[in-house]
């Protein structure tokens, strides 16, 4: 099978391109290496180029075939949403049309879209399913969105047929600690604690204790990055298997409060980690917790790493690796 992976070279997708290689597919990476790592392709050709580059997109479909398209490049960071709306509508909505446009032209008619459960907004009941209504209360948020309502008109008027997957809170590392997180700057809850566990960082600041949750602190759906790729590897199959357009949220269905993350990075580290209690961040629900049942019966996905120990091991041995100690 012939993959694109847009944003192959961040995060996630470095994680999905590995899982692809794994698989034995033939990948072909495109990220402008924003915030990727070319080290972190492990597997097939990296080709260095923007989305918003519509003419190394045109070249990109005109000398390759693919079977399906992932999309993982997106800029992620809420508060910066709100400060430059103008960065998230061009380069999570925008940019993903042109990727769309020359899918349409090329007639490649199968795409995985990363999308998030900031579409929710508010949660209005927990844990959180696919109906839950969308009214997202960001521009990261409405960005993501915007790109799920667009690939229903996509699929309506074209025939294109997407797998929207919604994250929760996705963490962990490569369990053969080949592959982490290494966004700069990091915002992240689990490495932001492992750096000051390494003495990267003085201390954690948490953000509000005065949630309506047990401990005060909120409440999050931590999910393994392996487990993520996972799910995108079982939605291709679904996708070939019955050519419909179908979203799902990918989380485990429990929650940990941001005070339980610590206590366990603690557990597992066994370092001294200072924390500061701090204001609360704009924007942040008290809880966020995935009902993920749909992906589980209809694409077969179970959670291999579902403990937030194993999520936090994985984490630790790549933040060793990364800043020593
Ligand atoms: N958080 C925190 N201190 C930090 C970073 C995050 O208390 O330095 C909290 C944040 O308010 C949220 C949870 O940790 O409740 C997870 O945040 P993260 O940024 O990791 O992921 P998000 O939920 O924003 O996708």
């Amino acid at each position: 099978m012939k993959v694109l992976v847009v944003g192959g070279a961040g995060y996630i997708g470095s994680h999905m391109v590995k899982l692809l290689g794994q698989q034995g597919c033939d990948v072909t990476v495109f990220d402008n290496l924003s915030f990727g790592h070319a080290d972190a392709v492990l597997f097939g050709d990296l080709i260095v180029g923007d989305l918003a580059d519509t003419e190394a997109l045109e070249q990109l479909f005109e000398t390759r075939i693919f079977d399906v398209v992932m999309h993982f490049a997106s800029s992620i960071l809420v508060g910066e949403s709100v400060a430059d709306p103008a960065k998230y509508y061009r380069n999570n909505f925008a940019n993903t049309q042109n990727l769309l446009d020359v899918m349409v032209k090329h007639d490649v008619k199968h795409f995985i879209f990363s999308s998030t459960a900031a579409i929710f907004g508010e949660p209005q009941y927990t844990p959180i399913d696919e109906q839950h209504p969308k009214q997202p209360i960001n521009p990261y948020g409405r960005s993501k969105w915007m790109v799920e309502q667009m690939l229903e008109d996509y699929d309506r008027a074209y025939g294109l047929k997407s797998i929207c997957l919604r994250y929760f809170n996705a963490c962990g590392a490569d369990p053969d600690g080949e592959l982490g997180e290494r966004h700069d700057p990091e915002t992240h809850l689990i490495p932001l604690v492992l750096q000051v566990a390494t003495g990267q960082r003085r201390d954690i600041t948490v953000f509000g204790q005065d949630y309506d949750t047990q401990d005060g602190t909120c409440i999050r759906d931590y999910i393994h990055v392996s487990d993520l790729s996972m799910a995108h590897w079982l939605a291709i199959q679904e996708l070939f298997r019955y050519n419909q357009s179908k979203r799902f949220n990918l989380g485990n269905g429990q929650g940990f409060s941001v005070q339980q993350v610590i206590d366990i990075c603690k557990d597992v580290t066994q370092k001294n980690i200072p924390v500061i209690y701090g204001a609360r961040r704009e924007g942040d629900p008290d809880v966020l917790v995935a009902d993920a049942r749909l992906a589980q019966n209809e694409l077969g996905w179970q959670p291999k790493y579902p403990a937030l120990q194993s999520i936090i091991e994985h984490a630790w041995q790549w933040e060793k690796k990364v800043h020593g100690k």
